[in-house]
């Protein structure tokens, strides 16, 4: 038998949700209520210092006005330091990571992605320079092609290596970076569905990475298009994405339907969010979410 179906969404309470994780957040709990499934909320809290004061406990009253119920308790990554010190003790227990003393200055010389983000060229993987102090902890990465298979956006394959180099797990600062505590969370909350949005499509290699060496399962997982402003950019708290408008909500899950492909008949116009949602959770097929980005309407 399949194992019963467990999604989550997983908000970084940075500040509000705007239409493009509105979009994500309806993707997934679509895509659980289709399956019968449960839906679950993490609030990831992790990085104490990007966090806004009042926004985890706005984005949960959000998604209750926008009809995301969810199945259960809240878990807030802020309260997991010991699941993430667990994992980091077993990684060092098979010698998985080591401590790096590099800064952000020393590489600055280093290999680039085509994103612009440091490939690490193991600086410290033979051990730490003489006289330098441990900063982060890093995990090796294996020289090899990785798949993954995406519900959405096909196979990926990516040479860690070559592409990522050995990255962070725990921060210079002492938190533990978003890659280890996604996976030991997806394990602890039994989520055996990721859908969410495709600015983290390339998280996932690394992830599946540590998954491997955790021994912890590997969720199916599904990245749905971006939503972008009009000069082409993610729709983010940098870029000034305006929190989701408090009325005519119905409008605007009618235009995160569309962007995921599922545009609501028309005899459902004006209708609110309980009913749009239902609708689609009676006609989700994840086939029909397009690759594309979709731009989001200038009005609010
Ligand atoms: N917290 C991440 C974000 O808001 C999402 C993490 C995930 O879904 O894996 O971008």
């Amino acid at each position: 038998m399949n194992a019963p179906y467990i999604g989550r969404f997983a908000p970084s309470p940075t500040g509000l949700l705007h239409v493009g994780s509105l979009v994500a957040a309806v993707a997934s709990w679509l895509d659980a209520r289709a399956a019968g499934g449960r839906w679950l909320v993490r609030m990831e809290d992790l990085d104490r210092p990007r966090c806004e004061p009042g926004a985890a406990d706005a984005i949960l009253r959000q998604l209750d006005a926008y009809g995301l119920y969810r199945d259960g308790p809240v878990l807030y990554q802020s309260q997991r330091d010991d699941a993430y010190a667990a994992a980091l003790d077993a990684l060092n227990a098979r010698g998985a990571v080591y401590p790096c003393a590099c800064t952000r200055s020393q590489l600055a010389q280093a290999p680039r992605t085509h994103e612009g983000d440091i490939i690490y060229p193991g600086t410290c993987r033979k051990g730490l320079p003489p006289g330098a102090g441990a900063r982060s902890w890093r995990v090796r990465v294996t020289d090899a092609n990785l798949h993954v298979h995406d519900r959405i956006q096909g196979e990926l394959q990516q040479n860690l290596a070559r592409e990522v180099g050995d990255f962070i797990v725990r921060r210079a600062d002492g938190l533990f970076a978003y890659q280890l505590a996604v996976v030991v969370d997806d394990a602890f909350q039994g989520i055996t569905h990721v859908v969410r949005g495709a600015d983290l499509l390339w998280n996932t290699p690394r992830q599946r990475h540590l998954q491997t060496l955790l021994g912890l399962p590997t969720p199916a997982y599904a990245h749905v298009p971006l939503v972008t402003n009009a000069a082409g950019q993610k729709l983010s708290k940098q870029t000034l994405a305006p929190a989701l408008p408090e009325t005519g909500r119905g409008a605007v899950l009618g235009q995160a339907l569309a962007t995921l492909g599922h545009p609501a008949p028309t005899d459902l116009e004006g209708a609110g969010p309980a009913d749009l949602l239902e609708w689609a959770s009676a006609h989700w097929q994840i086939e029909n979410v397009p690759l594309r980005p979709a731009i989001a309407n200038a009005a609010p």
